[in-house]
Order: structure tokens, then sequence, then C-alpha cells
């Protein structure tokens, strides 16, 4: 049984030394398993592609990409699922914020067979600075409420997973990618590990709240409809109130024998103004339509299969 360990590493010089021997720690206690250590460079500008050199030189398992400049972490991920070759295969940040001591039980309950992940989250956000748990917080709130696809708050990209499920992930191939919602919207059984927050051993977040706004933004779009079909509800929101208006400048006809010109014009007013807003809305949806058929997201996903040559979509 083989198990790949995915790094992405991004200007790691000072934390892939004791991250890499925590690694073999852990790596020798399973002694049943053959590993595969996969570290990803991801356009680092530092000494960090020397440091995985280093490691390769004097260990077989270490294999390594390096990319021609940074894509981010999300491609680093991408290109660790598509390249890995283990039965299981792990993500695992390179600054021990995703313990690798974790490893032997989330194997452990891989291989009770209930489970095709093992996925970790966070039980704490301590610290953190407390503005970014309160937009991060608050993100989560979102898009869980506009979303199908269930978003946990506090999970870490850091999981353990089957064959399968690494192969569903490949085979969403979109362009902007969002792991966190990706995991969840391929489905499979996930076994959720909470764990205490630990913090980065050296170095500091390569996310800037640029980055982690663009970030959860594009999660929203990737993975919810709801924006679009806001201006359809303020487009229904208009006509009533136009509805309304013309209603009140009625029965002040019946009543007064007279039809209040500013209420009249205030209803052809609220009246374009749902019509645009509700046209606005058909044609969000025909671009959302069209933005789903170009993500190619599979059709469906096979758990198992007792037939060999299943049709994958
Ligand atoms: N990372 C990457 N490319 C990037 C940014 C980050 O490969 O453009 C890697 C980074 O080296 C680390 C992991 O992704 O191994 C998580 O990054 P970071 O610790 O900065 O994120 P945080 O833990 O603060 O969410
Ligand atoms: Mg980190």
């Amino acid at each position: 049984m083989k198990i790949s360990i995915i790094i992405p590493c991004y200007n790691e010089e000072s934390s892939l030394p004791p991250f890499f021997e925590e690694l073999n720690k852990v790596t020798e206690s399973m002694s049943n398993y053959e590993f595969e250590l996969l570290f990803i460079d991801d356009g680092s500008s530092d000494n960090t592609l020397n440091c995985i050199k280093n490691f390769a030189k004097s260990d077989e398992r270490v294999k390594f990409i390096s990319f021609s400049k940074n894509f981010g972490k999300e491609a680093a991920m991408y290109a660790g699922f598509c390249n890995c070759t283990g039965d299981y295969a792990a993500v695992m940040d390179a600054d021990m914020q995703d313990p690798p001591s974790l490893l032997p039980e989330m194997v452990e309950i891989l291989e009770q067979g209930e489970y095709d992940s093992v996925a970790t989250r966070r039980m704490t956000r301590s610290g953190e600075p407390k503005i970014r748990s309160f937009f991060a917080n608050a993100f989560y709130k979102i898009i869980n409420k506009i979303s199908d696809t269930n978003i946990i708050s506090g999970a870490r990209d850091f999981r353990l997973m089957k064959r399968e499920m690494v192969d569903a992930i490949v085979s969403m191939c979109e362009n902007n990618r969002f792991s966190k919602g990706i995991f969840g919207w391929i489905g499979f059984k996930t076994y959720w590990l909470p764990f205490e927050n630990v913090k980065r051993i050296a170095g500091s977040t390569k996310w800037s709240f640029r980055k982690l706004f663009n970030y959860s933004l594009n999660g929203i779009v990737s993975f919810s409809d709801f924006p679009i079909k806001f201006s359809t509800f303020f487009g229904i929101l208009f006509m009533l109130a136009s509805l309304g208006t013309l209603v009140s400048g009625l029965v002040n006809l019946c009543v007064h024998e007279y039809f209040p010109a500013p209420i009249g014009i205030l209803s052809i007013i609220f009246l374009c103004a749902g019509i645009q807003l509700i046209g606005l809305g058909i044609v969000g949806k025909y671009i959302s339509n069209i933005y789903r058929e170009v993500q190619k997201r599979p059709q469906y996903i096979i758990a198992q299969t007792n037939k060999e040559d299943v049709v994958k979509k």
C-alpha cells in the first residue's frame, strides 16, 4: 500500500528542514506502508527548491515538481493530485500547521473501510488575527447559506483520501479552483478529525487580505448562483412596489375621484426598474449556465462498482 504526501511549498526554506525531519519520524513509524513525498515548489524565490533537491539526494521517496512562477496553492495541489501515484494521497502544508503526527490515525480510520477520506478541521482559530477570524467565520456562514455544497468552517486542505477520490478531484478540471468546495462537491464519505490549531513553525503566512478576499469571492462564484438570483429578487420587489403604488393611486381615484400624478410617476419608475432587474437576472441565469458548462465538471462520480469497463463521464 502506497501513500502519496503532496506538499505545496512557496518560499518555505525555513520551514522545510524541521518539517522533513518530522515527516521522516512519522513515516518511519509506519513501516507497513510505502511513501511518495511529492513536493510542489510553487515558483519560490528563496532556497526552497535547493532544499527539496537536497532531500531528494538522500531519500528516493522524494519527488518534486517546480513551477515556472507562483501559480498559487490551488494550482500546486492540483499538480500534486494529477501526478501522485499512491493508493492513498494526502495534502500537507510545509509549515507544520497540518501536523504530520496525525497521519497514522488518519490512515487507521481509512483502513477500517467505512470512509473514503479523513479530513481535518481545527476547533479554534487561536493565534490568528481577530479580524481574519471574523471575516473567515462570516465567509463560511454566507457560503453555506447560499451554496448547496457543504463547506465546513475551520476545515483545512489537510486530508487523506483514497485513489477514487483523487481521480474525482483530477476530473474536476476547472481553472478557477476552490478546493474546499471541490472536496465537498465530489461527495464520498468523509470522517472529520478535529485538532487544536498549531502556529506556523517558521516564516509567515502567504495570504494577504486581498488574496483571501479574492479567494472567498472565487469560492462563492464557483459554488453558488445566489448573486445572480439577487438581482431577480430585487426586480420582483420593485414590481410589487410598482403594483402597490398603482393600487394606492386607484384607491385614491375611487375615494377622491382623483389620481395623484406623483404616485403614477413613482409606479412607472418602479415598473421600469423591476423590468430591468428581472431582465438582468434572466441574462445572469444564462451566463451562469454557460459558466457551469465551461467548467466541464463530471456528470457523475462513481464511488464503487463491480463493472470493469465502467464509463466515466
Ligand atoms: N503555498 C503555495 N503557494 C502559494 C501560497 C502558499 O504553495 O501561493 C503553500 C505554502 O507554502 C504552505 C501552504 O501552501 O505550505 C499554506 O500556506 P500558508 O501557510 O501561507 O497558509 P495558511 O496556513 O496561513 O492558511
Ligand atoms: Mg500555514
